[in-house]
């Protein structure tokens, strides 16, 4: 059996390397593993809030959740942006909480279903020994239309329209519909992106905010910003992602099994994919791929921080004990 998520099939597609050694060996950069330990915390957070009825009780629950897991997982000291310190988040956490109280959801919150971590055979009589794996952060009914839809909070530095529209065409989210429709055994082709921006509050003490007439430390929360990017899929558009990602599953746990079969195997033979589509742009491995990519400079430029997810032995066992 194959178990495979969509960020290793999407890393693999555009560099192996990337994939094997991110998703595979689960190393990243600290600066990585810093956000991505800040976005954990904030997904437990909103999972609180939306659990605990969005109501103003939730949110004390949820920044107490909030504080704790941020405590625990964000480590580095000054190697943590400004913008992703414990006081910024949470100021901005705060109101994006304070402004989504349950009347005014775009969901039901009776409907929904939150965190879950899904693992859903692809069982199509093309390759049925491929699993995909997901982590929904929720599942619930909209209010305007009654329909399905996957609810996926996103936590990021900066949302504009160049990087709100990569969700149109996201493997990621069209993955998650299709895992949400074969839970519910109903059809669902929707999915609401929650944009939260973690960019750095303006907190001057001295200058005047013109919009809100008072000093920037005063109003600094008000300048919490966020997007609701509503998204959907024809019929089409899944049926060509169980294909796709069948394809790049195969070939990624294939590429897989031939390094962890070696211990000697040398990362630096893997191809560069990213020098050629362009991934290296945005790669948080490009320190790493620039000297060399040596497996002993793993310990040294990068940091252990499995991917989770990914894990099949997870998975494994939970099959064989149920
Ligand atoms: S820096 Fe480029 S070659 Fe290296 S892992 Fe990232 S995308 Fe691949
Ligand atoms: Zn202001």
């Amino acid at each position: 059996m194959i178990y495979a998520d969509n960020s290793a099939t999407a890393a693999f597609a555009a560099c192996k390397t990337k994939a094997i050694v991110r998703y595979g060996l689960g190393y990243t950069s600290i600066a990585e593993s810093v956000s991505m330990a800040v976005g954990r915390a904030a997904h437990a957070a909103l999972d609180t809030y939306l659990r605990g009825g969005a109501t103003e009780k939730a949110q004390k629950s949820a920044m107490g959740r909030y504080l704790v897991e941020y405590t625990n997982h964000v480590e580095g000291g000054e190697e943590i942006e400004e913008r992703l310190s414990l006081e910024n988040t949470s100021t901005v956490l705060e109101k994006w909480f304070e402004a989504h109280r349950e009347d005014q959801l775009l969901f039901y919150l009776d409907s929904a279903d939150f965190e879950q971590d899904v693992a859903v055979k692809l069982d199509d009589g093309i390759c049925p020994e491929i699993t995909f794996l997901g982590r929904l952060d929720g599942i619930a009914k909209l209010k305007h239309n009654g329909k399905w839809c996957v609810i996926e909070h996103k936590t990021t530095g900066f949302v504009n329209s160049y990087w709100s529209s990569q969700w149109h065409t996201s493997s990621q989210l069209t993955g998650y519909m299709w895992a949400a429709s074969q839970i519910l055994g109903e059809p669902v082709m929707g999915c609401l992106v929650d944009a939260i921006e973690f960019s750095l509050l303006p907190g001057d003490p001295v200058r005047k905010c013109k919009k809100h007439g008072v000093t920037y430390r005063e109003c600094k929360k008000e300048h919490a910003k966020w997007e609701w990017i509503n998204v959907t899929r024809a019929p089409w558009q899944i049926e060509q992602w169980k294909r796709d990602f069948s394809r790049l599953a195969m070939a990624y746990g294939k590429a897989l099994e031939t390094v962890n079969a070696d211990p000697l195997y040398c990362i630096d033979e893997l191809p560069m994919d990213g020098t050629f589509t362009g991934a290296c742009r945005f790669c948080e491995l490009k320190d790493f791929c620039g000297m060399g990519r040596g497996k002993n400079l793993m310990p040294l430029l990068l940091k252990h921080d499995p991917w989770e997810l990914s894990m099949a032995a997870k998975w494994e066992k939970k099959g064989e004990n149920e």
